[in-house]
C-alpha cells in the first residue's frame, strides 16, 4: 500500500506530495556531494515504483535552476529560498527527487544516508540514470 509523505518550502508556496510503498527505513537516501546539493544540506529520494506531484501554489515564485550538465530544473522557492526537489523531462516522461529535509514530518526510522558523487557521467548517462532511478513526476503550476 502506498503512504503519502508532504513536503514543502518555509512559507509554504511550493510543495510536493510523495507517494512510495516503501517504508521509511527502506528509502535510498542519498547525499549528493555536488555543492548545490551540500550548499542546501540536500537528502534526496526517490522511488521508481512510487510518484511524485509537486504542486506550486503560486508559478511567479517557483525558481528553476539549472547547473553542471543542465539536464533538470531544481525547484527552490523565490520567495524562501528553500529547494524541495528538482525534476527531469526526457523523451520518456518526467521524473523527479525530493528533498527529504524539505518533509513537513520526518518519519521516525528514516534510513541512513549515503553519500554519492555523479561528477564523472555525461548527459546520456545521467538522463539513464535518473529515468531508471528517479520517480515518475508531476507539476501542478498555479497562476497564483
Ligand atoms: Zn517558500
Amino acid at each position: 500500500m502506498k503512504s503519502e509523505y508532504q513536503g514543502s518550502c518555509h512559507c509554504g508556496a511550493i510543495g510536493y506530495r510523495y507517494q512510495t510503498e516503501l517504508a521509511p527505513e527502506r528509502w535510498s537516501i542519498r547525499a549528493c556531494q555536488c555543492r548545490f546539493c551540500r550548499a542546501h544540506d540536500a537528502l534526496s529520494a526517490s522511488d521508481p515504483s512510487g510518484s511524485i506531484l509537486f504542486a506550486v501554489a503560486d508559478e511567479k515564485l517557483l525558481n528553476r535552476y539549472r547547473f553542471g550538465l543542465r539536464t533538470a530544473d531544481f525547484l527552490l522557492c523565490h520567495k524562501c529560498g528553500v529547494y524541495i526537489g528538482a525534476l527531469i523531462e526526457t523523451e520518456r516522461g518526467q521524473f523527479g527527487i525530493i528533498n527529504t529535509h524539505a518533509l513537513l514530518n520526518t518519519p521516525n526510522s528514516l534510513a541512513a544516508t549515503a553519500p554519492v558523487t555523479y561528477d564523472t557521467e555525461d548527459i546520456a548517462g545521467r538522463v539513464s540514470r535518473r529515468e531508471k532511478r528517479w520517480t515518475p513526476a508531476e507539476l501542478e503550476l498555479s497562476p497564483g
